[in-house]
């Protein structure tokens, strides 16, 4: 392509709502075979609820509420922030945490009112030697198969409470996802969340569960994109967080959403500024155009 329609290509992007680092990006967007998509944030809307509180015979609900609310007030994750007001509804006014620590991909944990309390997944709760009695595992594993993200809750060295959040599927996903692989795109699924509630998005969006990499931790996402790459294949990958922009950087093409954080932005190559998945299938489709590859 002539430095003029390269030129004419991007201030096309700039009406479509997508910004473009500059007219080389163009070239990795025309060759992208595989795009991977981030869940939270960037298939669904990243606000959460919190729906429901299950919690152990003898523990109070309204306990759980304050101490998982409190620790949660601190964090800017959408879960906690689900958490938080959810809880602050519920019990009014909650504690200031004497101790806070985030814990990235896992969870929260710190000292609520003298209380050692850990909110997240099971996971985290397994690093304190800790486990879900019968009782809530089974409550964690329902919430998951109807495609809820199950929150576990405990303080003084044992797990108390399971709290179910889940946001919803943008309106815009599944259209895009279709795009996309009118396009020649394979999408693949990428979260830190659970596998079954991973799942349940991806079949809203018309995802199978073949390309749902489900439970990676923040810093493997960017393995994930370096395994598909040794494959062969040229890798696009959508994503909002900070947690994403490793791997947003390791793509032969980073696209960011303009909804999400600065981490992302910086390391995204391009910008979908609306932060509608759509505008991902208009930015290949335009490069392609753009390139001649395409009429
Ligand atoms: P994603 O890749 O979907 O954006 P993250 O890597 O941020 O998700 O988090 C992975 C999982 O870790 C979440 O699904 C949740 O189970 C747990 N988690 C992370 N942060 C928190 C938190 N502040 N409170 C509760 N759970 C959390
Ligand atoms: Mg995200």
């Amino acid at each position: 392509a002539t430095p003029t329609a390269l030129m004419v290509g991007t201030g096309r992007g700039a009406q479509l709502g997508i910004l473009i680092k500059g007219p080389e990006v163009l070239e990795n967007t025309r060759r992208a075979d595989t795009i991977v998509l981030d869940k939270t944030g960037t298939v669904t809307t990243g606000t959460m609820t919190l729906l429901r509180t299950h919690t152990l015979e003898g523990t109070e609900e309204a306990e759980v509420l304050r101490l998982a609310g409190a620790l949660e007030h601190a964090s800017e994750h959408p879960i906690a922030r689900a958490v938080a007001s959810g809880a602050a509804e519920k019990v009014g006014t909650l504690p200031v945490p004497e101790d806070f620590a985030n814990v990235p991909g896992l969870g929260v944990q710190g000292i609520v009112e003298g209380h050692a309390v850990l909110v997240g997944r099971e996971k985290l709760l397994a690093e304190w030697a800790m486990e879900l009695p019968a009782e809530l595992a089974r409550a964690k594993a329902e919430a998951e198969a109807a495609g809820r993200t199950a929150i576990a809750v405990a303080w003084d060295g044992e797990a108390r409470a399971v709290l179910e959040v889940a946001d919803a599927v943008k309106p815009t996903s599944a259209e895009a996802i279709t795009r996309l692989r009118g396009l020649g795109l394979t999408p693949v699924l990428l979260t830190g969340d659970n596998q079954a509630v991973a799942e349940s998005v991806a079949a809203e969006v018309g995802i199978g569960p073949e390309d749902v990499i489900a439970e990676v931790m923040p810093e493997d996402k960017v393995d994930v994109v370096k395994r598909l790459q040794g494959e062969g294949r040229s890798v696009a990958m959508v994503g909002d967080g900070v947690n994403d922009a490793a791997a947003l950087a390791q793509a032969d093409l980073g696209l960011a959403m303009g909804t999400g954080t600065d981490a992302a932005i910086e390391a995204g190559d391009l910008t979908l500024v609306r932060g509608d998945l759509r505008a991902a299938a208009d930015a290949i489709r335009l490069s392609r155009r753009t390139l001649g590859t395409i009429k």
